[in-house]
């Protein structure tokens, strides 16, 4: 049975006291399953209530939605990735499409929080994903391998604690998904392009994330590329999480 990480981003959504009670209704929903992992990514501010509110759940783990590349300094409004794991986070999202759409983030900023991340002890789950005019250009593996390529020069065991998340923009919080052949066809493609350079490709953990929700996502857990997903809109309803969280393979 392959091991499945489902994992909630729950964006600008959820401040403390919403995120207690968020969990109040979830682990009373959701008991453990074998074989089977649950990241929350609340926003900063609610991070402490998260990891407080799940001690004692083994299976479930909680990170940050973006860091900062430097450890520390002038950099106001920013936290860095030891500061993230200082206060309980496990894993932080790595240029996410919002990051990088919404506020500029650029290929070589993704690479250095990922590089941040994993000297910190966090797990980055390094997001990637063509936006619509890209793939209907036929471009979308060019897109993802570009998002990927620094990561080529980094010693093998680095590479195998990055988790990569394969999101398409054009489906990320607008009702459209990948269909779950496509996305598979690009996990593998991305876990070819791993082990063309010796990255360990079938160890790789490669998400798909994109208005992910409880009629698609048996059908994506099914495809044996693909470890699990990243989901935003669907996730914060902790009852609807609960439910997608705990579809049977
Ligand atoms: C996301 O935020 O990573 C995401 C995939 O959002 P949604 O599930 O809402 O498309």
């Amino acid at each position: 049975m392959k091991t499945l990480l489902f994992a909630a981003n729950w964006k600008m959504h959820h401040a403390p006291a919403a995120a207690r009670e968020y969990l109040g209704v979830f682990l009373a929903a959701y008991a453990p399953l074998p074989n089977r992992h649950v990241w929350f990514f609340p926003p900063a501010v609610s991070l402490v209530a998260v990891v407080d509110g799940t001690r004692g759940r083994r299976d479930i783990q909680t990170g940050v939605q973006n860091i900062h590349w430097e450890s520390r300094g002038a950099f106001t409004g920013e936290i860095s990735a030891a500061m993230a794991h200082d206060a309980g986070a496990r894993a932080t999202l790595v240029g996410h499409s919002e990051r990088r759409h919404l506020f500029g983030e650029t290929d070589d900023q993704a690479a250095r929080k990922t590089r941040a991340a994993l000297d910190a002890g966090l797990t980055p789950v390094l997001c990637v994903g063509e936006q619509l005019v890209e793939r209907e250009a036929g471009n979308t593996i060019a897109v993802v391998e570009r998002q990927l390529a620094p990561l080529a020069a980094w010693p093998p065991e680095d590479v195998r604690r990055v988790v990569i998340a394969y999101e398409p923009v054009w489906a990320i919080g607008t009702g459209r998904n990948a269909t779950p052949q496509d996305a598979a066809q690009v996990h593998a493609a991305i876990r070819s392009w791993f082990t063309a350079r010796h990255l360990s490709g079938d160890d790789l953990r490669v998400l798909y994330g994109g208005s992910v929700n409880r009629d698609n996502i048996a059908a994506l857990i099914a495809q044996p590329e693909i470890n699990g997903v990243l989901v935003g809109g669907a996730s914060l309803d902790p009852a609807g999480w609960s439910e997608i969280a705990g579809t049977r393979v």
